[in-house]
């Protein structure tokens, strides 16, 4: 059905070479994700793969839109709605890069391969995870994978003096565990000297007092301010050029921020807190969820062992609910072709930014596609405003990103990387 609506109605209006390309083979997956497949005429060059999500999260025109969230609606020079960033400007940027492409006579030398996912607000299990299945039956590889995850961070991070494109080369695992108690009944005219909720609001506050461990220096973070160092003001760029003695005062002036507390640490956020039946009935059960996010350096295995240290409590009972360890680190040295063309097409575009490895600190897709290949890039070039209520991406930028994509294609028929300090010769 999905399949017939979507041929039949816009994407066919709007991209209609695409669809009707003999160049291009389509199809539909788990009834709602797409697949685009896209042989290049060099059998012998890996192909990559380019993600994007058509799923987006609610949106309710009562909070205060200046144009309806679905609308799409153009205002001074402005696209309102729901994905504009997240992520719709990827799905049609790729789309219509594509279409410009093949309309020319366009024919890759590299293969390469489209998924647009229909469930990555809710962990991409059916969309992404069922692509990945069927491209593993077909004994695919990849040699590098972009999805979204990071943007061009202009005015983001604080003393950057230019804007900054974070290409994300790894992102952060992910625990949620459960903390609960269970104590014997009783009448709350007899109480015992600890409740279960007390004794489970113990453990959270000592959760909370004691942060897990900094780790900055042991994940790609401190790449990214290496990168970046002499594009700081005095006095952070003598700070950011000087690591091996300053680390230690960066991390402290890190982790008061929320945002930058999350590079260097995995972060412990209790989110749920339930217990107690009756007011004057003792609570025989308490529980309570954390979830944490966890840093590149980190396994689920190893959070759970530092929560039971901090909790000390063997009446708390600590269970894993659902997690994940961080993903892989992906290259990014001057060998790294899926980094090195995409920094490549950026620097070409936009030659006043600077271009860095970082940490994505949700997740994407693009972390089901871990076993089709070891490089996988978090990145589009979106100008990072705000992502909430009037969700909107200017037309420019729009136009900026289906350019991106119109030249990473091309770029990526190159056989080889220019070797450093030669000429382009290949490129
Ligand atoms: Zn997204």
């Amino acid at each position: 059905l999905t399949s017939t609506v979507l041929r039949s109605a816009s994407t066919l209006i709007a991209f209609p070479t695409v669809f009707s390309s003999s160049r291009v083979r389509y199809e539909v997956v788990s009834n709602y994700s797409h697949l685009f497949w896209v042989p290049g005429s060099d059998p012998s060059l890996e192909p990559y793969m380019l993600l994007a999500h058509i799923d987006v999260v609610p949106a309710f025109e009562a909070d205060g839109w200046d144009a309806p969230p679905f609308s799409g609606r153009e205002v001074d020079g402005f696209i309102y709605g729901r994905g504009t960033i997240d992520n719709k400007q990827s799905v049609m940027g790729i789309l219509q890069a594509l279409e410009f492409l093949l309309e020319r006579g366009y024919a890759p030398r590299r293969g390469f391969y489209i998924g647009l996912g229909h469930d990555e607000e809710i962990n991409g299990h059916f969309g992404a995870a069922n692509i990945v299945k069927l491209l593993q039956s077909r004994g695919v590889s990849l040699a590098f994978v972009l999805d979204e995850g990071s943007a061009i961070l202009d005015g983001v991070i604080h003393g950057l003096e230019s804007p900054v494109a974070m290409i994300a080369v790894t992102e952060k695992g992910m625990a949620s565990v459960k903390l609960s108690v269970t104590t014997l009944p009783g009448h709350s005219s007899m109480p015992p000297a600890e409740t279960s909720i007390g004794i489970l609001a113990s453990a959270v506050t000592r959760l909370e007092k004691n942060p897990l461990p900094l780790l900055f220096g042991h994940g790609p973070e401190r790449d990214m301010f290496e990168h970046l160092a002499h594009k700081f003001e005095f006095p952070l760029k003598f700070v950011m050029s000087n690591l091996w003695l300053f680390g230690p005062l960066l991390v402290r002036v890190m982790q008061r921020r929320p945002d930058s507390n999350a590079l260097v640490r995995t972060t412990t956020a209790v989110t749920k807190f339930n217990a107690g039946v009756k007011i004057n009935v003792m609570p025989p059960y308490a529980e309570a969820f954390v979830n944490l996010r966890i840093h590149p350096a980190q396994t689920v295995e190893e959070v759970l062992e530092l929560i039971r240290l901090t909790v000390n409590d063997e009446r708390v009972k600590i269970e894993l609910d659902r997690g994940f360890d961080p993903l892989p680190v992906s290259s990014f040295d001057d060998k790294s072709f899926g980094y090195q063309i995409v920094k490549k097409t950026l620097l070409d575009m936009f030659p006043q930014i600077s271009v860095a490895p970082g940490v994505c600190v949700g997740n994407t897709d693009s972390r089901h596609y871990n076993s089709l290949t070891k490089d996988i890039y978090r990145f589009t070039p979106t100008w990072f405003k705000f992502h909430g209520v009037n969700e909107r991406i200017s037309m420019r930028n729009y136009e900026e990103i289906v350019h991106f994509y119109f030249q990473l294609f091309q770029n990526c028929d190159t056989r080889k990387l220019p070797e450093s300090h030669s000429a382009q010769h290949d490129l």
